[in-house]
């Protein structure tokens, strides 16, 4: 069986071996968060585009300023956005503020701080050296030079830059489109009342806002009885969508049907099982050229299949690099015993004590307590070779995408 990075591995490879026309749309920059961009984002001008004091102080020429205890002439004022007309001669300074573009002669701010004033005159209380405290046109970027990259997933950071390019309307890729198929008997809508043997519907709410964080547009079917003929008429709907991601029937049982129903269809499977817990009996495939996932039905299960297999297909359908799984280490708080051979995702509570991250595993009923779940902010990922971990060994951690 494979391993979770093995299973994650193909399902990579696969996406990107799906024949998929990418299409690209225009949004303004508002709606451009989480998009992938597909036309480069160029510099409209240098950048800074003008030399610029990083402080309020004043703009002197560090020929005049090789010792403390200087004192010059202050012979203007220069805001931000404004100007001095004259040159900055020798024994002279202008006042000047954050943001203001330096003024000719001067290559050097003395900061506010460091100088004491008498009427017009102004001693420096620090030397200065050719450049402190200023930017210098175009040392940040070029006209014309690359400032967002295509294939760059658009964050507040490359949002504000594009803003400051001028670049308020992208082109991006459209989003992949994904389908949410729950299937079981005993699953009913989350908005209607359960029979007493009956469980509300919990993985439609979960795995769409999984996939709409992962950047997908979701299409919601609803559940689908473990019934042959209406689970492959839910399925074969699911199919109009780029990527069908299922929940339940995929375990052993006598009624999950979900894997011989595409099968059926003339599903091709790369991986139906990983070894992982929760999650063993994940499948994954491909029918009529799109992307198929099999979650196990156990709310969790669904939760840590679709952040380690789905999410990376969502990346490449919408036209971007897969994000890599963000484990990080943290110093175990409580003894674990695990037994293997598989990969363990324990729902956990992570905190810093200063700088230093611990994890504890939280009790939990297994793969179908979402009660714990909810408590937990990550998962602590016991490896098959490490059975036995004692209090204090640094372990892996999985941080629950939104809660951290
Ligand atoms: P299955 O994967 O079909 O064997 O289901 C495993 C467990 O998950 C069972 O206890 C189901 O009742 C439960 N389950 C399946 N689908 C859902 C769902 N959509 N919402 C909540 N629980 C579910
Ligand atoms: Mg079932």
């Amino acid at each position: 069986m494979l391993s979770y990075t093995e299973a994650r591995q193909k399902v990579i490879e696969i996406a990107g071996s799906i024949p998929r026309p990418l299409q690209r749309t225009q949004v303004e920059i508002e709606e451009a968060f989480g998009r992938i961009l597909a036309e480069p984002v160029l510099s409209d001008r240098d950048y800074p585009p003008f030399d610029r004091s990083t402080r309020d102080g004043f703009a002197v020429r560090a020929a005049d300023a090789q010792v403390p205890g200087a004192r010059l002439e202050c012979v203007g004022e220069l805001r931000a956005g404004g100007t001095f007309d004259a040159t900055v001669l020798p024994g002279q300074c202008v006042e000047i503020m954050t943001g203001a573009a330096m003024p000719r002669g001067a290559d050097a701010v003395v900061m506010i701080e460091h100088i004491k004033r008498e009427g017009t005159m102004i001693t420096l209380e620090r030397a200065a050296e050719s450049g402190d405290h200023i930017v210098a046109r175009g040392s940040e970027a070029r006209t014309g030079s690359l400032l967002v990259a295509p294939k760059t997933r658009m964050g507040y950071a490359e949002m504000a830059l594009a803003a400051q390019a001028g670049a308020t309307r992208l082109e991006v890729f459209s989003s992949t489109r994904l389908a949410i198929l729950s299937s079981g008997d005993e699953v009913v809508n989350a908005r209607s009342k359960p029979g007493p043997l009956q469980v509300r519907n919990s993985n439609g709410i979960s795995v769409e806002i999984l996939a709409r964080t992962a950047g997908a547009e979701t299409i919601q079917l609803g559940n689908a009885p473990d019934e042959n003929m209406a689970l492959r008429a839910a399925i074969e709907h699911g199919l109009e969508a780029d990527i069908l991601v299922l929940s339940g029937g995929v375990s052993m049982g006598k009624y999950d049907l979900v894997e011989q129903v595409l099968a059926d269809l003339g599903a091709e499977f790369y991986f139906t099982g990983v070894s992982i817990r929760p999650g063993r009996p994940a499948v994954f495939g491909t029918c009529r050229n799109k992307l198929v996932f099999g979650l196990p039905g156990n709310p969790v299960s669904t939760m840590v299949t679709f952040e380690l297999f789905v999410l990376p297909a969502v990346d490449v359908f919408n036209g971007g690099n897969p994000r890599p799984v963000p484990v990080f280490r943290a110093k175990l708080a409580t003894p674990v015993r695990e037994k293997g051979p598989m990969t363990h995702f324990l729902p956990s509570k992570i905190e810093w004590e200063g700088r230093e991250a611990r994890v504890t595993p939280l009790p939990w009923q297994g793969s179908g307590d979402i009660v714990a779940l909810a408590l937990a902010n990550g998962f602590l990922i016991v490896a098959p070779d490490r059975p036995e971990i004692a209090p204090a060994e640094w372990v892996d951690v999985l941080p629950r995408r939104g809660a951290i």
